[in-house]
């Protein structure tokens, strides 16, 4: 069990908010998993459309990207700064579905985390192989290339999300992820090492979220299909609760 609190991160991608999750808690917060734990960290990343409704039912909020420059002629982009004044306390950096279908580079990645931290809000940036890459056995390679560009020295939280094992219900077996975050951790500065949150991601659910979360160097999930399941995605935090009270 990670020596860090937990941080459960459910990104609804371009979804609507699940069922019950914009409820106020009404002095109930185990009601609606998506609200504010006092174990573990919980957020959210809606679209942009539905963020300011998510932080007005006081649910702890992220973007699921945001550009580096504040403002200018980039339609269809929304700034860190933007984000920083709706009330953001997260943003996406480098997930695999933005650096596939909007050709991110791991340039543009490490100037978003820059700008995100310049608006203080916290960057969780998402690194990750293909199958093909993995299967050349350029795992390690690749992740170190994507983490390189990045402002390790920084509070910053990284996401190893494998791009094999998004979506597609194949997980990385708890013996790979834990291998690929000590990995991670090996490579960050050694001030940062112990205080670095790494984030697993990839088809993360309820049954399989105690053995992932379980890991020594996991602090917490990235969850896109299983987030947007209330009853699933309240098995997971329960999971992480579990391992909380009993790692006290
Ligand atoms: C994600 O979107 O970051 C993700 C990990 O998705 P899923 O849990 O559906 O694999």
């Amino acid at each position: 069990m990670s020596s860090h609190r937990l941080l459960l991160a459910a990104n609804w991608k371009m979804n609507p908010p699940p069922a019950g999750a914009l409820q106020t808690a009404m002095g109930d917060h185990s009601a609606n998993p998506y609200h504010p734990h006092s174990d573990i960290d919980v957020a959210v990343f809606p679209t942009f459309l539905d963020l300011h409704k998510t932080i007005a039912a006081g649910l702890i909020s992220g973007g699921q990207y945001g550009r580096a420059e504040n403002a200018g002629a980039y339609t269809g982009d929304i700034s860190m700064a933007m984000l920083k004044a709706a009330g953001c306390r997260y943003v996406l950096c480098g997930h695999s579905e933005r650096r596939a279908n909007h050709s991110e580079t791991d340039a543009d990645i490490a100037a978003q985390t820059v700008a995100a931290l310049e608006q203080k809000i916290h960057p969780i940036v998402c690194v990750g192989e293909t199958l093909e890459e993995r299967e050349k056995g350029h795992a390690e390679t690749v992740v170190k290339r994507q983490l390189k560009a990045l402002p390790l020295e920084s509070d910053i939280t990284i996401a190893y999300e494998p791009v094999w094992a998004i979506g597609t219900g194949k997980t990385a077996s708890a013996k790979q992820a834990q291998g690929m975050h000590a990995f991670i951790r090996s490579l960050l500065p050694e001030d940062r090492q112990q205080k670095t949150r790494i984030l697993y991601g990839g088809s993360v659910k309820a049954d399989n979220a105690e053995e992932l979360l379980g890991q020594p160097d996991i602090d917490g999930a990235l969850i896109g299909g299983a987030s947007l399941k209330p009853e699933e995605f309240a098995e997971i935090v329960k999971a992480g609760e579990r391992l909380t009270a009993n790692s006290q």
